[in-house]
């Protein structure tokens, strides 16, 4: 489902991501992990054209990201070619910005009628379902306010599926949680993962990468150090910066 092939990305002179290779396939997961200011959420928000590359292939689903192919030249993407793409890929954040002023259900009707044109009907009948599956069907009436973190994460998750994306990015999406609210949402990403969701996650839980990744990416200025299975890259790391990293985290 994704395919990253020598991305470079600077920020001015900055280079944050300095050639990055990997490959997702359908119903994998694959975990991000590594120090602080390695470019994990860079390359998380590379994946769905918030950021622009400055060098390299980036493919969601065989779609080239953000550009289209003519010969050897590459074209930019029109706004709403690029929001089609985004369409695909749903995306959860550290912080879970979910619409204040609308309830639970509204904030995951939302875009399926604004953006697919659902009709209300259809749309609230599903975002029922997606509160359910996240174990909030007795919330649905409940604002942001009246939530607990983990509880607006959760929604924050059933809001991205309410698009029904191929692909789903996660961006720490439990470290702004207290520790005793992080195993809920880790429960529901876990499910998601069974269900066969295609997913990118950027994650300190080590526990969780362990036992949900098929795929585990060490991260460290900018370079992918080490991939492999998590058995692997976290069991046995080859690497001494991943040695050291793991040694820290764990
Ligand atoms: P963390 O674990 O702290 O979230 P990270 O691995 O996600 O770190 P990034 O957020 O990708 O790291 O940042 C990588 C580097 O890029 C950092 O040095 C950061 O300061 C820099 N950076 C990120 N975004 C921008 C930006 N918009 N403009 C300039 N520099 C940026
Ligand atoms: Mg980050």
């Amino acid at each position: 489902v994704v395919q990253a092939q020598g991305i470079h990305k600077r920020f001015g002179r900055l280079e944050v991501l300095k050639g990055i290779d990997f490959e997702v396939q359908e119903r994998e997961v694959a975990c991000l992990i590594g120090p602080s200011g390695s470019g994990k959420s860079t390359l998380l928000r590379c994946i769905n054209h918030l950021e622009k590359i400055n060098a390299g292939r980036l493919y969601v689903d065989g779609e080239l990201v953000g550009y289209r192919q003519r010969g050897e030249k590459l074209y930019e993407l029109r706004d709403n070619e690029i929001a089609q793409q985004r369409r695909n890929i749903g995306m959860v954040f550290q912080r879970f910005n979910l619409f204040p002023h609308m309830t639970a259900l509204e904030n995951v009707m939302e875009a399926p009628v604004q953006v697919r044109r659902e009709s209300r009907q259809a749309a609230r009948e599903r975002a029922r379902e997606l509160l359910d599956r996240v174990g909030l069907a007795d919330k649905e009436k409940s604002y942001p306010a009246q939530l607990s973190g983990g509880q607006q994460q959760r929604v924050a998750i059933a809001r991205a599926l309410a698009m029904q994306p191929r692909l789903m990015l996660f961006d720490e999406p439990t470290s702004a949680l207290d520790p005793e609210l992080v195993g809920d949402v880790l429960g529901v990403m876990r499910q998601l993962a069974r269900d066969g969701m295609t997913m990118v996650v950027v994650t300190h839980e080590m526990q969780f990468a362990r036992e949900v990744a098929d795929k585990v990416l060490f991260m460290d200025g900018g370079v992918v150090v080490e991939q492999g299975p998590p058995s692997q890259v976290i069991g046995a790391p080859q690497q001494e910066r991943t040695r050291s990293f793991l040694a820290r985290v764990l």
